[in-house]
């Protein structure tokens, strides 16, 4: 019996930066999150994996990093053309984000699957809120 393997391919707007996605079902679940820095970039949706199913095959030298706040999430971007392509999630560092507008032949038009908006403005590992 053969698991039905998933396998995406994502680039930032330029192409220098492409990412191998390796899914074990297709996207079933999305994450929105309306932190300052999600708010900030167009709101994008996301695509949440553990980490060692992303891997970027090409660009590693347009790719910087930004990190803010408690530093835990480094957020990686495109050096050239600033697209937001991936982050290291904070809520679960096990699992790296994807930018779903950054996945090749992903049409959120027709996308049928869970949106699940998550409160990242008031995230539950910040120790306080305010
Ligand atoms: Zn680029």
């Amino acid at each position: 019996m053969t698991d039905k393997i998933e396998k995406l391919k994502a680039s930032c707007h330029c192409g220098s930066i492409r990412l191998n996605i390796v899914l074990d079902k297709p996207i079933s679940e999305i994450v929105r999150c309306n932190c300052s820095i999600c708010s900030k970039n167009k709101g994008f949706g996301m695509l949440c994996v553990q980490n060692d199913k992303v891997t970027v095959v090409e660009g590693f030298e347009s790719v910087t990093e930004y990190v803010f706040n408690t530093t835990e999430a480094p957020h990686f971007f495109c050096i050239i053309c600033g697209t937001h392509t991936h982050h290291k999630s904070r809520n679960n560092p096990v699992k790296i984000c994807v930018n779903v507008a950054c996945i090749d032949d992903f049409n959120i038009a027709n996308y049928k699957g869970v949106i699940k908006n998550f409160d990242g403005i008031n995230h539950p590992r910040d120790l306080y809120n305010n």
